[in-house]
């Protein structure tokens, strides 16, 4: 028996699956969920992070820059989380990436990307060379990606909105690397999640697939010749994923499935689950993570290449429109008042009143929903042009004119994170110079950039976005 309650019918399924292996896989509903945090490698080094890291950190042999989080640590609450120094993810779901195995310089696209678990460790693998598209067709969800690639200091990336089969219209066989980290049923996230338990349904299975039968094909057309698509769900039903793997396998024989070297030894697939083992000559290149085995929630990923084909489609550079140049210079200024960044100002971009840097990697987007195009900089106002939190949060500590620097146990960088505005009086001596200094001020946690604050009056004026202020 587990503590939780999971539906009849899933129990049912997993019990003829499993044989004697059942027991041990529901005794793990009685354990507490495992958490990890992945390491912004684009910020700081995992050694460097490990002398600064005051949580109970232990190992994931999957991802080197992922640990479990042990203790009654709060990671979620800590000014480096705020910072961007980490991510929050849950352990098994590291896996994906490593698998994805992006390498700097490349283009890959995301289709399901929100709320930014693989997206985040993406952008740190191309480490600033390339460019990651990141799509998620739920406008509100593709807004918390945002948000989440902005506190992660990615400058390469831009965001879209749209059903998979538009950016393949667009883009064609364009992407080194596509993932397809599909809407599942989420059984493997049963210990996590009550919604998950309670949505359960063999319909929700059924629906799931063929949704993922859907989308599948539409990934694979965004997909270079030799280049790799993996597909993940979070879920153990094999409809979602042998059934789904082997319908797009036969029908897309262009696309193989690769047995790549893996860090640690998965669970194989189980096609015979649903009695389909014989549809393919092999099923190496599919992996999953069962709890009962060593991995704290159900995973599955499949690694496919296409072999050949591919419809060609001309991608050109993003058309960026030039500013003109008194405006350029006047911005120019303004980026040197607060940075020492190289900057290149021929590829800044206006967009209403919103300022960005284009990465050199950036494509035109057409006619696409693109609700990220580029690094944010900043907004331009009435008389000033305000910096914005994601210009801050991709700059170095050094890079930064003007800084207020604080170590994580001070008690005003706790009040600088609810929103407060800083006193003098809660600052040492020492702290206190900054006040000299008027505008801008950047706060920092031990060297790095946590958010804009701006002098005034002998304090500082709070400038965090509610959107990353803790409640
Ligand atoms: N990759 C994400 C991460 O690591 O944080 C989690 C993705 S979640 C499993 C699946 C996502 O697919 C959801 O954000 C959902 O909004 C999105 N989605 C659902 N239907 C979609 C579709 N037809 N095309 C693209 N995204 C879709």
């Amino acid at each position: 028996m587990s503590t939780i309650e999971l539906p009849s019918l899933f129990l049912e399924r997993m019990q003829g699956w499993l044989g004697s292996e059942f027991p041990d896989f529901l005794a793990v509903f009685n354990q507490p969920p495992q958490s990890g945090l992945r390491v912004n490698t684009m910020k700081i080094s995992v050694a460097d992070f490990l002398r600064l890291s005051p949580f109970d950190l232990r190992p994931i042999a999957w991802c080197p820059e992922g640990f479990f989080v042990g203790g009654d640590s709060r990671p979620g609450k800590h000014p480096y989380h705020a910072a961007g120094l980490y991510y929050l993810q849950e352990p098994s779901a590291m896996a994906v990436v490593d698998l994805l195995d992006p390498q700097p310089g490349e283009r890959v696209l995301d289709l399901a990307a929100a709320p930014g678990g693989k997206a985040t460790h993406i952008a740190a693998r191309l480490n600033g060379q390339g460019l990651l598209i990141a799509n998620d067709l739920h406008s509100q969800r593709a807004w918390d990606l945002v948000k989440n690639l902005e506190r992660w200091g990615a400058r390469n990336v831009m965001v879209t909105n749209e059903p998979p089969y538009r950016l393949a219209d667009q883009w064609g066989a364009f992407f080194d690397r596509v993932l397809l980290d599909a809407p599942c049923s989420g059984e493997g996230m049963f210990r996590r999640s009550l919604e998950a338990r309670l949505d359960w349904s063999p319909e929700i299975v059924r629906a799931c697939a063929v949704r993922q039968g859907g989308l599948l094909p539409q990934a694979a057309r965004l997909v270079r010749p030799g280049g790799r698509l993996v597909y993940s769900t979070c879920t153990f039903a094999p409809e979602e994923n042998e059934g789904v793997i082997g319908a797009f396998l036969k029908a897309h024989p262009e696309f193989e499935l690769v047995d790549v070297k893996t860090r640690v030894a998965f669970e194989r697939a189980h096609p015979e689950w649903i009695g389909i083992e014989t549809e393919l000559p092999s099923w190496s290149g599919l992996y999953r993570l069962m709890p009962h085995k060593g991995f704290p929630e159900g995973h599955f990923i499949a690694v496919l290449r296409r072999r050949s084909g591919g419809e060609w489609r001309e991608v050109r550079p993003f058309p960026i429109r030039l500013i003109p140049p008194a405006q350029r210079r006047e911005i120019q200024n303004w980026l040197a008042s607060l940075c020492t960044a190289d900057i290149d100002p021929l590829r800044l971009m206006l967009n209403g009143h919103r300022l960005y840097f284009l990465s050199p990697a950036a494509i035109d987007a057409g006619h696409l929903r693109v609700i990220l195009p580029g690094w944010f900089l900043g907004e331009i106002k009435k008389d000033r042009i305000e910096p914005s939190h994601a210009f801050l949060l991709a700059l170095q500590g050094e890079q930064i004119a003007f800084k207020l620097n604080i170590s994580a146990d001070h008690p005003a960088i706790l009040k600088y994170l609810s929103g407060e505005v800083l006193q003098e009086g809660w600052l040492s001596e020492n702290e206190r110079q900054v006040l000299a200094h008027k505008g801008w001020l950047a706060i920092c946690v031990d060297g790095y950039p946590l958010g804009w604050g701006r002098v005034v009056e002998k304090a500082i004026k709070n400038h965090l976005p509610k959107a990353h202020r803790f409640l």
